[in-house]
Formats: C-alpha cells, structure tokens, sequence
C-alpha cells in the first residue's frame, strides 16, 4: 500500500497527512519505523486513516509509522495551528 506523501512545511520531511479516529489532521512520517505506533489505512472515502496501535500489538511490525509531531523539530509551532 502506498499513501500520497507531501513534504513537512517547516522541516521537509516526507509525511502523510492522515484523519484520526476523532477526525483530526495528523501529519504521519512517510518512512514507517521501528518504533512506529500508528497504522494507516484508506477509508471508503478515499481518505487515509491514522489509528494508534497499543504496544504489546506493535511490537516487531515493520508496517507502523510515527506520528510527524514527534519527530518534527518545528511540532510545537503546528500544534498552535
Ligand atoms: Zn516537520
């Protein structure tokens, strides 16, 4: 599966920009990590879905994803958006 990346506006990074469980923008990190918790999927909208998985069911998946806000050095800024 791949997502529609764009770059961060304040540090370049890749990101997907993905839709809570509570309907909140959330910048993801396009390069899925090793410590990643958030898992991505494409909702009958065409819209991708960002959804927080609990450790103990994250651990040893490769398909997981950081959120953008914890990596990105400009995170404080976007959360006063
Ligand atoms: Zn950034």
């Amino acid at each position: 599966m791949t997502y529609p990346t764009e770059q961060c506006r304040t540090c370049q990074a890749p990101i997907i920009w993905a839709v809570t469980d509570r309907d909140k923008d959330m910048p993801v990190d396009a390069q899925p990590s090793d410590k990643g918790n958030v898992a991505l999927s494409v909702d009958d909208k065409g819209r991708v879905r960002a959804r927080v998985v609990p450790a103990h069911l994250a651990f040893g998946r490769k398909d997981l994803r950081l959120s953008h806000f914890v990596g990105c050095p400009d995170a404080p800024k976007w959360r006063r958006r």
